[in-house]
């Protein structure tokens, strides 16, 4: 991958809209060419102010009555002018309200697909990565009570930790990873031959939410909000397997 190519990509790239391996490609530039690291990280931080819901602003609460002030008035004189019949205006007006009242409902909901977009490639792109350059682990332990403790020492926030080993999906460690503009915990579990990346890290309100089904480039993935955690899981396990492992997971968390 050239730089040029990659300065062709980077949009698309933080757009989530590349595959699996043209995602990785860049990933592997960026972090061996300061050049395109730095124009990484300003188009990520772009992307990222963009995504502020400040930005986002509801219609002023007299929009309304002010449209039909300016009827009110627009009436007066096109009685006088034939062409223009009040109805016609009236319709007009009506369309154009729809047609911006759609528009900002077609924006905010964009902005929300385009996240869950975004996180679900970031999501998928970390669990390949762990699996390919040998660093799925930091931590190696079968133990919640040795990998508990060790993300304590690591993040400012303490990411519940259970063994599902005596209903088959053995917890064999932990990791910190980077998603969503930050640091995450990483649990990984393992099915027969299968691993389970579960990425936590805190909610930013106290709602919970039933487990989101995404399919992926191959990959099984579900997102979820419990004990004022976000929980991602990605694996190449099959969807009953996943469910059921959500299942077990979501009760003893
Ligand atoms: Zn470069």
């Amino acid at each position: 991958l050239t730089c040029r190519e990659l300065q062709n990509l980077i949009d698309s790239y933080l757009d989530g809209e590349l595959d699996l391996m043209r995602n990785l490609e860049i990933e592997q530039h960026v972090q061996d060419c300061p050049h395109c690291n730095r124009l990484y990280q300003n188009h990520r931080a772009l992307k990222t102010a963009f995504r502020n819901e400040a930005l986002y602003f509801a219609p002023p609460l007299d929009l309304q009555k002010r449209v039909q002030t300016a009827l009110r008035q627009a009436n007066q004189p096109v009685r006088a002018v034939k062409s223009f019949s009040p109805r016609w205006v009236l319709a007009a007006a009506v369309l154009t309200l729809l047609i911006i009242g759609s528009s900002l409902a077609l924006a905010l909901n964009r902005t929300d697909t385009s996240a869950e977009a975004l996180l679900t490639q970031e999501v998928i792109a970390s669990h390949v990565r762990s699996l390919m350059v040998d660093h799925l682990m930091d931590v190696v332990s079968t133990d919640q009570h040795t990998v508990k403790p060790w993300f304590n020492s690591k993040l400012d926030f303490a990411p519940p930790v259970v063994n599902l080993a005596d209903q088959g999906f053995p917890l064999v460690g932990g990791r910190l990873d980077y998603l969503d503009n930050r640091t995450v915990a990483a649990l990984i579990y393992q099915k027969d031959k299968h691993f389970i990346n579960v990425f936590i890290w805190p909610a930013t309100n106290e709602n919970n939410s039933n487990p989101k089904i995404i399919t992926s480039q191959g990959y099984n993935l579900r997102y979820w909000s419990k004990s004022g955690m976000v929980w991602w899981t990605v694996s190449d396990v099959n969807n009953d397997e996943l469910n059921q492992f959500v299942k077990l997971l979501q009760a003893q968390t």
